[in-house]
């Protein structure tokens, strides 16, 4: 059994990875899953939802005196669209997850990640992934805290993703 955040360093890391509500809207959900899913990465959470105002305020918590932070939550919650939130899993999925989801600043990003190939503004840069180990655990726990809501399962082919050296 593995703590649903995960095993940093391990192969059992986690990251939690959102597809935000322009990403959802713009038909970009199958996207983002199958860049992870190519990648060999095990996806072991899955939901989609408006989240509640609260969640979204303890998710940005760090940037809540940021003068864009009202119009951040109020983007993430108004239920234009849903947000699709996941657990993805393998080995340094936090850091890997942050390089395939590029810069914050789409005209920053580099072109082969999401945001750089599929987006052009800050405010509507489509995806989420975790920044840290530190992140990772909270944010798990936060949109995946309910009992069985990250599951531990195993791929068939493993040995042809990950060796063990
Ligand atoms: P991330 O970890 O790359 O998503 O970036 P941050 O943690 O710094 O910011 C979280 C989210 O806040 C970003 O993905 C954007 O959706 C939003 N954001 C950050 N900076 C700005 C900004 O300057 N303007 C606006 N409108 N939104 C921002
Ligand atoms: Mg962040």
């Amino acid at each position: 059994q593995v703590p649903i955040h995960g095993k940093p360093g391990t192969v059992q890391e986690r990251t939690f990875i959102a597809v935000k509500p322009d990403g959802v809207q713009r038909g970009l959900v199958s996207e983002v899953i199958s860049r992870f899913e190519r990648r060999g990465y095990k996806l072991v959470g899955l939901k989609l939802l408006v989240p509640p105002t609260d969640l979204v305020k303890q998710h940005y918590a760090d940037l809540s005196s940021k003068p864009f932070f009202n119009g951040l939550v109020d983007y993430m919650t108004n239920g234009k669209a849903p947000v699709v939130g996941m657990v993805w899993e393998g080995p340094d999925v936090i850091k890997q997850g942050r390089a395939m989801v590029g810069a914050t600043n789409p005209l920053s990003a580099n072109p082969g990640t999401i945001r750089g190939d599929f987006c052009l503004s800050v405010g509507r840069n489509i995806v989420h992934g975790s920044d840290s180990a530190e992140s990772a655990q909270t944010e798990i726990g936060l949109w995946f805290g309910g009992k069985g809501e990250v599951v531990d399962w195993s791929f068939g082919n493993e040995e042809w993703v990950i060796s063990a050296n």
